[in-house]
């Protein structure tokens, strides 16, 4: 494509889909509000290959883990900063209904793969990952301020070339797409002496991270959709954190984000029209980190070119 694409929104999605761009050649802009509303610099960036209290398998986690893994190390040797860990996950079962969902689950070769051991309690899992998103969209956005090609404003509507909308659960211009937001908490503490490559969940999660700190997450609204922490949010993650850790959490703060889905949990990303002038890259859910990479790298070898991307991802889904 030679016309300049027009990126708006530099979260994980808008980030991810400009650094493609820039690899291949593309000549893109990105604008953005100033990220006050941005999931990407709330989010823990944990990629597991379950996914909820179901065990259910994460979509594509088995095909894509390593590419995005190798995608993470090539921007942390690039903006010079610490990006992604490799984690394993002690998933604890909440119940003997939990318990006889993951024998029937264990034998899936998309789950047995991932699967370390398991006993009465719980199972141990690897090949989890942790992403500081947050970090990323600010080492991104330092670098395309100073070459220009990101704008901090409101999107203007110009002929100059195609519209990629990355809004997360922003409102989008586009109709006809179900958006699901929904507002989560998570809180961050210190609680020393954890093994540092172990999240701990119990349907609640315990991130650690350096420096005897630790993120807690994370709660499920989609009534408030209000950006902010509440009293319940902050007790309902410290009470968690004490029952991970076996030991109280402190010098608490919280922070929230709106995350965004569809009815079939499936990412959304194509152009909206035919002549390829408005396109979408959203309802990453809970697994931008996972996601969003992948997806990026598709949308420019392929979207850009014309050709669709995967039909569980595409706009027409709902046609
Ligand atoms: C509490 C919590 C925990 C989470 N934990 C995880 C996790 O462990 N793993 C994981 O993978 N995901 C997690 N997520 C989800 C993850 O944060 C999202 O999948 C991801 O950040 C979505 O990225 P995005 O780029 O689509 O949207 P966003 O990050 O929200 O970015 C949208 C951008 O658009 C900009 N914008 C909006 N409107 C306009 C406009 N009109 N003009 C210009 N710019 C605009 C905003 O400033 C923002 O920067 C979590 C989310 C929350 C809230």
């Amino acid at each position: 494509m030679n016309q300049r694409i027009q990126i708006v929104g530099q979260g994980i999605a808008g980030s991810m889909l400009a650094w493609q761009c820039e690899r291949e050649g593309v000549d893109f802009r990105v604008v953005d509000r100033g990220h006050a509303t941005s999931a990407s610099r709330v989010g823990a960036g944990l990629v597991s290959p379950l996914t909820g209290k179901r065990l259910v398998p994460t979509w594509r986690f088995s095909d894509w883990r390593d590419e995005v893994l190798a995608i993470y190390r090539e921007l942390e040797s690039e903006l010079n900063v610490p990006l992604v860990r490799e984690m394993r996950i002690r998933r604890y079962f909440r119940d003997q209904t939990q318990r006889e969902l993951f024998e029937k689950r264990r034998e899936k070769p998309e789950v047995a793969r991932w699967v370390e051991s398991f006993d009465y309690e719980g199972l141990w899992l690897h090949g989890a990952l942790q992403v500081e998103t947050g970090t990323l969209i600010a080492a991104l956005r330092e670098r395309w301020l100073v070459t220009g090609q990101l704008v901090e404003g409101s999107f203007e509507a110009t002929t100059e070339g195609p519209v990629i909308w990355c809004l997360g659960a922003n409102a989008m211009p586009i109709d006809g797409i179900p958006w699901q937001p929904s507002r989560g908490e998570l809180i961050t503490g210190e609680l020393p002496r954890l093994a540092e490559d172990v999240i701990l969940n119990d349907g609640k999660w315990l991130l650690p991270i350096p420096g005897g700190r630790v993120r807690v997450g994370s709660t499920f609204d989609r009534k408030n959709l209000e950006v902010r922490c509440t009293e319940e949010g902050i007790r309902e993650l410290t009470e968690a954190a004490a029952r991970l850790a076996g030991r109280p959490i402190a010098h608490v703060r919280g922070d929230a984000g709106l995350r965004v889905t569809v009815p079939d949990h499936r990412p959304v990303a194509g152009w909206t029209d035919d002549s390829h002038s408005i396109g979408v890259f959203a309802g990453l859910a809970a697994k931008g980190a996972l996601w969003a990479p992948a997806l990026a790298r598709q949308w420019v070898a392929d979207g850009l070119a014309g050709t669709e991307l995967e039909p569980e991802v595409t706009v027409t889904r709902f046609d």
